[in-house]
């Protein structure tokens, strides 16, 4: 593979050539109590509707499908208990190519069956993440399969810039997007798609306050540590990696703002998705609504919110519901 060391706007449009054939263009809702609570024009996209129950499978496909011949028959590995390794294990499957997913010994049993039910091979070593790293590390240097990152990676960031793509046709009139933010992959493809579309929208990124890793990092100036910490907002949790290629300079070049929520303001974005909106969203899907509900950031013209997963244990989703925050 002609590794690719710079984003383009071509790239997202080839990506969505195949991306497209295998993902539903998930819809964009206007949402009533949140336009009148900001009194700006507030619409949603639903991409907690996707397959798989995020838009990783964007990003995993097409990564797939940039391979070489004989990178996909070696297959490809990943370090992801979440929906990376949940997105990687469907686009693998559907590609007939061999995908290892390494995780560590503690991981849920549930998260384990969920990966293999979709097709995917699952490894346990060690205790912790970096045993698991070690071994993917392992499996590329020695069996030649390709490590796929989850947002560190040109391929899969124009994966996920499809859904800018679609977004931009969806709504061309929108001026902000709030998109959540860990790695920063989806927010870079995202912002390259509907910033090549239209120069003049604002994109901000969502994080949890605990842990932000890439807020953290652009406040340095470079990527630095940041501890990691537990979050309502798991699929945002974690680093960007201290030699980070890619999406370090891409967000300080393509994301104009950021925005921090708290644990209770996640909570409450969980809440209100579900009484107010009819969607089941996880964590990380509710930042973005939960920086409206909480007014973090003044706007002027049509805005939108990006739910991007669902993937949540039901029982806690319940819990979290049912009670006010
Ligand atoms: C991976 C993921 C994110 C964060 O994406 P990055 O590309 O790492 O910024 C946000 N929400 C959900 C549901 C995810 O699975």
């Amino acid at each position: 593979m002609e590794q690719k060391n710079k984003l383009l706007f071509e790239h997202i449009v080839n990506a969505e050539k195949i991306v497209s054939k295998h993902v539903i263009t998930t819809p964009i809702v206007y949402s009533k109590v949140l336009s009148e609570a900001i009194g700006e024009q507030v619409s949603l996209k639903l991409e907690n509707q996707q397959i798989t129950g995020s838009f990783k499978i964007r990003g995993a496909i097409n990564a797939i499908s940039n391979l070489t011949q004989a990178q996909k028959k070696a297959g490809v590995v990943a370090l992801s208990t979440g929906n990376h390794g949940r997105g990687l294990a469907y686009a693998a499957n559907l590609m007939k190519i061999r995908c290892i997913i390494c995780m560590s010994e503690l991981v849920p049993k549930n998260k384990i069956d969920g990966i293999q039910a979709l097709g995917a091979e699952v490894k346990l070593i060690g205790t912790n993440q970096d045993e698991a790293q070690i071994e993917a590390d392992r499996l590329s240097i020695q069996e030649g399969m390709t490590y796929i990152s989850p947002f560190d990676n040109i391929d899969v960031i124009a994966g996920q810039g499809t859904l800018g793509l679609e977004i931009y046709r969806q709504s061309p009139e929108l001026k902000f997007a709030f998109v959540p933010l860990s790695g920063g992959g989806l927010i870079c493809g995202v912002a390259k798609a509907l910033k090549s579309l239209n120069p003049k929208l604002k994109i901000i990124g969502v994080s949890m306050d605990r842990g932000a890793a890439m807020y953290e990092s652009q406040k340095a100036g470079k990527p630095i540590f940041v501890k990691e910490e537990e979050s309502l907002a798991d699929a945002l949790t974690g680093g960007i990696g201290l030699d980070n290629k890619h999406t370090f300079e891409l967000t300080k070049e393509l994301v104009d703002d950021f925005v921090l929520v708290s644990e209770k303001e996640i909570a409450e974005g969980i809440h209100h998705a579900y009484w107010h909106e009819s969607q089941i969203v996880e964590g990380a899907g509710a930042v973005a609504i939960a920086s409206l509900l909480n007014n973090k950031f003044s706007l002027k013209g049509p805005c939108l919110a990006l739910l991007c997963g669902r993937n949540i244990n039901i029982e806690k989703h319940f819990s979290l519901i049912s009670t006010k925050h």
